[in-house]
């Protein structure tokens, strides 16, 4: 082969490596694991159903997003847990139709603006409508009433599913105008990966410096975390994404008990927004085991918050996603053993209408079927929040 011949292949497979990589960290390691054995364990928190107050508001709700998370990716969690988890102890369940404003399919970016601000987009955009207007997502309403606010996730906190929440741009790409948009609000927690669209910027800015100025506590690993016993913390623990489960060590649960800390300490109530980003990097890579050690991960910090909620009995726990990635079926399963096999039908999001599950004050209004704008809709109603 000529040498130009090689030179061309190299650069353009280096570009496209390079190119997955920003949107799904890991799709490189493919274990080939269409079957996963579960060598882990942890047991779920129960919940009584007959002894569960019906007609309430609750002062602080956590949403669960679980990037990519269909019914498929609960049931193999579920079997790979040896057939528990706190995510199914959950007492009213419901499904949202994920559909964006221009696409059967939606992407994470139309997906996190539904749920986050309530109106339907097109696949892409992030806290803006189909116009390029502005939209107001629960993080700011819930801010303009005095709550406080976090948000948490695995991948960078300037990717869609977190984005949305506190970004308002025409492109989801848009990383560097994302992490200044977190400027502009009030959060008191946020946690996950993004460090350098915060500090190794082309307007050669360091967002951080303003963070520290505005009274926040900036960490940079999970130790810090653990111990931050603040009033305001952003934690960037990872240039752009943080890896996967495994190599983690609970960065999601432990995150989640340290932001109730935080948060819980405002008597009006907070809104904390928790994100299992890579859920749906094991659905694009078809990979079961990478499905399943996400899927587990966040129930683990699920069960973080309703060992809180249970306390607390004033607060309501959503759990859902932006839209089922894969086409997943379970093809055979083994309780006992914690085994699954599965099939998929596409390395893509699919348009089947995912899984909701609540618990806490008001949580009976999230049964039914319904578009995932209702989702936002019923936290607005539930807390009280002026659009
Ligand atoms: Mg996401
Ligand atoms: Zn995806």
């Amino acid at each position: 082969m000529k040498t130009s011949v090689v030179l061309f292949l190299l650069i353009t497979f280096v570009t496209l490596n390079l190119k997955s990589q920003e949107e799904y960290m890991d799709q490189s390691v493919q274990d080939s694991l269409r079957k996963f054995e579960n060598k882990k364990f942890h047991s779920a928190l129960t919940i009584n159903p007959l002894n569960y107050p019906v007609g309430q508001k609750p002062k602080n709700v956590i949403l669960f997003i679980g990037d990519g998370m269909g019914t498929t990716q609960v049931m193999a969690a579920h079997t790979a847990n040896k057939g528990e988890l706190n995510t199914t102890n959950f007492p009213y369940t419901g499904f949202s139709l994920t559909q964006s404003a221009d696409n059967y399919i939606t992407d994470s970016a139309a997906g996190g603006t539904a749920l986050a601000c309530g109106k339907r987009t097109d696949n892409g955009i992030i806290g803006e409508d189909t116009q390029g207007n502005a939209l107001k997502s629960v993080v700011h309403l819930s801010e303009n009433k005095g709550l406080s606010t976090g948000v948490i996730s695995t991948s960078a906190v300037t990717h869609a599913t977190p984005a949305s929440f506190v970004a308002h741009v025409s492109s989801r790409k848009k990383y560097e105008d994302i992490a200044s948009d977190f400027t502009e609000t009030d959060l008191e927690v946020i946690i996950g990966g993004g460090l350098h669209h915060f500090t190794k910027r082309e307007d050669k800015q360091n967002l951080l410096e303003k963070f520290s100025k505005n009274g926040y506590t900036v960490a940079y690993t999970l130790e810090e975390v653990q111990r931050a016993n603040v009033k305001k913390l952003i934690a960037l623990l990872d240039t752009i994404h943080l890896p996967r489960a495994e190599a983690r060590q609970d960065m999601l649960p432990k995150s989640v008990e340290r932001a109730l800390k935080i948060l819980s300490k405002n008597d009006k109530g907070f809104f904390l927004m928790t994100e299992g980003s890579q859920i749906d990097w094991g659905g694009h890579a078809n990979n079961t085991g990478y499905i399943i050690s996400e899927t587990l991960d966040m129930d683990k910090a699920v069960g973080e918050a309703l060992a809180f909620a249970m306390r607390d009995q004033n607060t309501l726990i959503i759990i859902t996603a932006d839209h089922e990635t894969g086409g997943m079926a379970l093809m055979e399963g083994d309780f006992s053993k914690g085994k699954v096999e599965a099939a998929y039908t596409r390395d893509d999001h699919t348009g089947v209408a995912v899984p909701v599950f609540a618990y806490g004050p008001g949580a009976e209004l999230f049964t039914g079927v319904y578009p995932n704008t209702a989702i936002f809709e019923k936290i607005v109603f539930l807390l009280n929040l002026k659009k």
